[in-house]
């Protein structure tokens, strides 16, 4: 059967106290199997993972690091309250989450909510899919995987693409290893993010802008096996250490 992927449209600006799985459910037909994308943006807003600015006093690194970006000290608060640790602050604010993710500005939206108020990404993105697919098994009896999606940059390239933030029902990574190729060679490193792979074709379905579409459906994907350990823990991530050894110098 063919992969299909279908947007969820019709759903309203998600407020909070929103019951998104069944706002979802009442728009789709799910069958087992299913992949649900879901937009971190519209669950953080469902769940009120929102900030406004107005309430946030800004401490004396957000005001030292807005006058490197240019940002409103407020906003680098919020960043900062959303960040385990700081990678980079200038030309933007690279951090890591507490739950092992790096982004720019720790995810913190402005886009696609009220003026002066902020979106976070959820705390616990993983408990966040998990509870997404209980309540779409309450609501329909269908077993679905479900992934949270956010946008994301990327180092070495140019523009920004979904990513996975929260899964359930699959691993984050179909693993390769041992498997043999078209001329029978072992594969030694290949370890495939295919949560990523769904989150950022997800993501072209949803835009990025006013299209209205924070969920993404996907049928007839193949199941696999793998693992969970997307994160590169600290001793094996290059990239963190030598950023980190940058910022130790200034
Ligand atoms: P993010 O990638 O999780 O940060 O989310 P975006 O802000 O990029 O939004 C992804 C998609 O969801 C876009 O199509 C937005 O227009 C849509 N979107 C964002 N918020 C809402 C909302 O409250 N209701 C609806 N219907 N769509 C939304
Ligand atoms: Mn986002
Ligand atoms: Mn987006």
């Amino acid at each position: 059967m063919e992969i299909q992927v279908s947007a969820v449209r019709g759903l309203p600006l998600i407020r909070q106290g929103d019951d998104l799985p069944g706002m979802i459910c009442e728009r789709v037909a799910f069958e087992d199997g299913d992949i649900l994308t879901v937009a971190s943006s519209v669950y953080s807003k469902a769940k009120g993972f929102t900030r406004d600015l107005e309430s946030i006093v800004p401490g004396a690194d957000a005001v030292r690091i807005a006058r490197k970006t240019g940002e409103d000290p407020r906003f680098v608060q919020a960043v900062l309250d959303s960040s385990a640790s700081i990678l980079l602050e200038e030309p933007f604010i690279l951090s890591e989450l507490p739950f092992g993710h790096i982004g720019v500005r720790a995810g913190v939206d402005h886009s696609n909510i009220e003026d002066g108020r902020l979106i976070l990404l959820p705390p616990d993105p993983m408990a966040a899919a998990a509870e997404m697919r209980d309540e779409i098994h309450r609501i329909s009896g269908k077993d679905v995987r479900v992934i949270i999606t956010d946008t994301c940059g990327r180092a070495f390239r140019r523009g920004q693409t979904g990513i996975a933030i929260g899964w359930a029902g699959m691993t984050a990574i179909d693993d390769y290893r041992g498997d043999t190729d078209l001329f029978g060679h072992v594969l030694k490193i290949t370890e495939e993010a295919v949560v990523d792979e769904i989150a950022a074709f997800a993501n072209f379905v949803m835009g990025e802008s006013h299209q209205g579409v924070p969920a993404v459906v996907f049928k007839n994907c193949r199941t696999w096996k793998g693992h969970d350990l997307i994160y590169f823990t600290a001793e094996e991530d290059i990239i963190r250490a030598a950023l980190l050894k940058e910022k130790k110098k200034d």
